[in-house]
């Protein structure tokens, strides 16, 4: 990572960022520039430059931020039109730990709205573009910030993974996308989408940069009681021997490149003296079923407190509070928003929340148990991201079981809680990237970041 010195400012480095931000407009990847404020924290850190002062180990590193992060720079929306006009008082825990280190934040995101989707088609703003296609989306719902990543205008960008929305997204575009065990950063100052899967994490070029954010922003927060103690920053890696191969993943149902391209780092694994360990895990077939349950219900709750009193936008017809709740809920949201509302309520009412709820939670305990037997067998799991290269602009918008089908190989990972990292993996023959995943037990974020540079 180019970081700030007495040759190159930090001044340059933001100028030249938000240059690259604004001569790739048309992809519709920021929801806010953050010119002035971004400018004048690079003079700050010019300033201690040169007086010699500590200036931290991303001084003056431009990046971008996902629309779902607090902060008062601009206004925090999470892409969707019930937040506009919303301001934070408050910056993110994960945000306050980049800039202590010295890194400027040059804008926000476009994402789905409020993370829901695959394809940043959902967002109140219109889709991002894919960075090397135009025709195709970005991936989702963190699209903007991987397209910021591939298209060199930053380092780095932050993400929210929820199902897949940080790995979908770099497999896409390219670039190294990591989700990591659940808790490991603090989630305090981010739009909630669903508590118990929720995790921040980061796009970059290379797996070192992933590890120096790792180190930056690992940790307990006060202000989350879900982070644990900085296993992160006290653990060294380990050496990833044996890599474990999904079966039931090699089905037609996979594009066949993919399907290669895995093979293929197969072979090479192989050549270079690791073993391969074929896994049958049955229970991931439930998963897709259990998230789209499990996550919509913590999604309603979630969504509850916007109800147009405390937050950005408010219907103009709301005389009396029996108008102003369901009228600036139905303006407000997304349609996708709303279909999860109406999901997570519907599974969480009495009479099928033992049907549905309840199931699905038990589904989850047998997708965590079988990773835990998996991970007996081998060090870590490779597998496609998602079933296919980034797919055309309205392909699967107004088709959302197609949507959700996208997650079916991201998704186990948030229920069991366990890290996944994306990690580029050659070209279609269309000249569209290929993205695989490696997964690993809770706790092995440093060992899958390590492990990739051999992947390379
Ligand atoms: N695509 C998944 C969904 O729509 C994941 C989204 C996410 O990770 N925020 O739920």
């Amino acid at each position: 990572m180019k970081t700030a010195n007495k040759t190159v400012t930090a001044t340059q480095l933001v100028k030249d960022a938000l240059t690259k931000a604004k001569h790739f407009a048309d992809y519709n990847i920021f929801t806010y520039l953050n010119e002035e404020g971004a400018l004048k924290r690079a003079a700050e850190i010019d300033a201690k430059i040169a007086r010699g002062e500590e200036v931290g180990k991303l001084a003056g590193v431009p990046f971008a931020m996902k629309d779902n992060f607090l902060s008062p720079e601009g206004e925090t929306t999470a892409s969707a039109h019930i937040l506009e006009g919303f301001t934070s008082p408050i910056t993110a825990t994960a945000i306050e730990k980049l800039e202590k280190e010295g890194a400027i934040m040059i804008g926000r995101t476009n994402m789905d709205a409020f993370a829901h989707g695959s394809s940043t088609e959902n967002s109140y703003f219109g889709p991002t573009l894919n960075s090397h296609d135009r025709e195709r989306v970005s991936g989702g719902s963190s699209g903007g910030s991987a397209v910021a990543v591939a298209l060199d205008i930053v380092e780095f960008a932050t993400g929210t993974d929820t199902g897949g929305s940080i790995r979908q997204p770099a497999s896409f575009n390219g670039v190294y996308g990591l989700k990591p065990t659940y808790g490991t950063i603090s989630r305090y100052g981010v739009v909630a989408m669903a508590s118990s899967t929720d995790c921040v994490g980061f796009f970059t070029k290379t797996p070192d940069d992933m590890n120096l954010l790792m180190e930056v922003a690992s940790g307990q927060d006060p202000k989350d009681l879900t982070t644990l103690p900085d296993y992160y920053n006290e653990s060294e890696a380990k050496k990833v021997k044996k890599i474990g191969i999904i079966k039931d993943f090699d089905n037609d149902s996979v594009d066949l490149e993919i399907r290669q391209a895995l093979k293929d780092k197969c072979e090479a694994l192989k050549a270079s003296g690791h073993e391969i360990v074929e896994l049958e895990m049955p229970a991931l077939k439930y998963a897709l079923a259990a998230y789209y349950i499990i996550v919509p219900a913590e999604i309603a709750s979630n969504l509850s407190r916007y109800d147009g009193v405390r937050y950005g936008f408010r219907s103009e017809d709301s005389a009396n509070l029996e108008a102003l709740y369901p009228n600036t809920r139905s303006e407000g949201f997304m349609p996708e928003n709303k279909r999860r509302i109406m999901i997570g309520n519907f599974v969480l009412s009495s009479g099928f929340y033992d049907a549905y709820f309840l199931k699905a939670a038990k589904a989850r305990t047998l997708i965590v148990n079988e990773y835990l037997e998996a991970f007996s067998k081998c060090d870590a799991i490779l597998t496609p991201v998602a079933p296919n290269p980034a797919f055309k602009l309205g392909e699967k918008v107004d088709d959302p079981v197609s949507m959700y089908l996208e997650d079916v190989m991201s998704v186990p990972l948030n229920l069991a809680g366990v890290p996944g990292l994306t990690i580029p993996a050659g070209k279609t023959k269309a000249g569209l990237p290929i993205g695989l995943q490696l997964v690993g037990p809770r706790r092995s974020d440093k060992s899958l970041i390590e492990f990739s540079k051999e992947l390379a």
